[in-house]
């Protein structure tokens, strides 16, 4: 079956105006080869984007994506898309910089409309403290080469005047934007991923569970899977929320704890936010899609789970905090949630790392910011497993950083993966 060549105006009239029958599949479906220089264990979006950086950047040829269910029904396509850079610390604001740089870049690199709409993140601030520890956030950005500004009430205002300024309990003071901050369509990018890696060679293989990891003097050969063995020079694992269970096939124990978080999307309203917002008296984020609909959503459920699906006191929780920030939300009738599993780490910082096992890697820990580093972890785990040495931006999110004492926590929230 012929693979689909463009999108085209033109195609897209002539299809609509012919019953939509000559579209193909966007990406081939071809059955497991016995062996592959690179097996990327999981086809969301890291382990997808890691396959396409390791042929178009690294020249590699002979390499599958593994994934147990299909393209895009883990996190990358349950997330509510938000992109930003504006991080902190040394160890992540390169790293999230560089991948801010790649979504500016990503729709000519894979040539596939993914919608990368820079609007803006607006952090807004609540007290004279939390202002500060902005300022500081904001100049840390801008050192380092990132975007940063802070508006006070009134520049606030005249953005978003609908935030709840004159009658809230945590007064509306201002707030840290980030322009280049925006959304993406983030199905979309697994979709131009897959289809990416798949015209550079790649096999995607769908309905296929890894199920465990031959290893032989210490040395990974290849993975079991539901359809067979499959012997390959290395594997990678970016399976996400999914990670303890996988890396404990191969005997290992993760930093990691698993906890669902969901998403919220109400009814299509005529365009009123302008960019993403979040509340900084509790945790509830805001964006509008491009069809209308308010996306939001906070904290993650705090018990551990590999459900994808979330409970109510996180639901009321959540509509407390949109509520508190913008009473207008409460017109809006919500008509869509769903939750997805993450992969919460204990000082809220990811790991793009070797393991002990020779020829075995992982990349996980991403907790709830995963989707926005998905082009910086993707080109990062593609150079570690093509080279064997970490990318520049990367270099802190070692395995072992636990044991030496080199956290990268954030939100100096201590050792608990559910406050991060
Ligand atoms: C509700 C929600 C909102 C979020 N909002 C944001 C946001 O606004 N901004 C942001 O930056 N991040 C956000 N995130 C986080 C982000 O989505 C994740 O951190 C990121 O998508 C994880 O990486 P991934 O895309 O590779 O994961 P996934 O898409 O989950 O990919 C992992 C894949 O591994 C597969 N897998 C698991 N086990 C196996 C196995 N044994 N064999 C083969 N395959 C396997 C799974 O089926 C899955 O497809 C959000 C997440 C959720 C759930």
């Amino acid at each position: 079956m012929g693979l689909n060549g463009g999108y085209s105006g033109f195609r897209i009239l002539r299809e609509g105006l012919s019953g939509n029958r000559g579209w193909r599949p966007a990406w081939r479906d071809p059955s497991p080869q016995p062996a592959y220089d690179f097996v990327i264990v999981g086809g969301g979006g890291h382990g997808l984007a890691t396959a396409y950086y390791l042929a178009s950047q690294f020249g590699e040829a002979s390499v599958a994506v593994l994934e147990k269910g299909w393209i895009g029904g883990g996190n990358v396509g349950r997330n509510t898309t938000i992109i930003r850079s504006n991080y902190l610390l040394d160890g992540n604001q390169p790293f999230y910089e560089f991948s801010l740089k790649l979504w500016e870049g990503l729709e000519q690199d894979f040539n596939y409309n993914a919608m990368v709409s820079q609007r803006g993140v607006y952090n807004v601030y609540h007290s004279d403290a939390q202002r500060d520890a902005y300022r500081r956030r904001g100049n840390a950005m801008i050192l380092h080469g990132a975007d940063a500004e802070l508006l006070d009430a009134a520049q606030l205002r005249a953005e978003c005047p609908f935030l709840n300024f004159d009658n809230a309990r945590l007064p509306v003071m201002g707030a840290l934007v980030q322009r280049r901050g925006g959304t993406v369509r983030h199905d979309a990018v697994a979709w131009g991923y897959a289809r990416g890696a798949d015209r550079r060679g790649v096999d995607i293989i769908q309905n296929c569970e890894v199920t465990g990891f031959r290893i032989q003097n210490g040395r990974c050969t290849g993975v079991e899977t539901s359809r067979g063995f499959i012997a390959a020079r290395k594997v990678g694992c970016a399976v996400a929320g999914s990670s303890s269970r996988v890396m404990q096939a191969a005997g290992m124990r993760l930093p990691i704890e698993s906890h669902v978080l969901q998403a919220f999307v109400s009814e299509g309203l005529k365009p009123i936010i302008p960019g993403v917002i979040t509340y900084g008296g509790g945790h509830f984020y805001i964006s509008q899609s491009d069809k209308g609909g308010l996306v939001f959503g906070g904290d993650i459920d705090m018990y551990n789970s590999y459900a994808q699906r979330g409970n109510l006191p996180v639901v009321e929780d959540v509509c407390e905090g949109g509520m508190t920030l913008m009473p207008m939300i409460g017109r809006a009738r919500m008509v869509r949630m769903w939750g997805g599993i993450m992969d919460m780490s204990m000082d809220g910082s990811p790991i793009i790392d070797r393991t002990d096992i020779d020829w075995l890697y992982f990349n996980g820990g991403w907790c709830y910011g995963g989707f926005k580093a998905t082009p910086a972890s993707g080109w990062c785990f593609a150079h570690l497993l093509a080279t064997d040495t970490p990318h520049e931006t990367a270099t802190a999110y070692r395995m072992d950083r636990f044991e030496r004492g080199y956290m990268i926590d954030e939100k100096g929230s201590g050792a608990q993966p559910n406050q991060h």
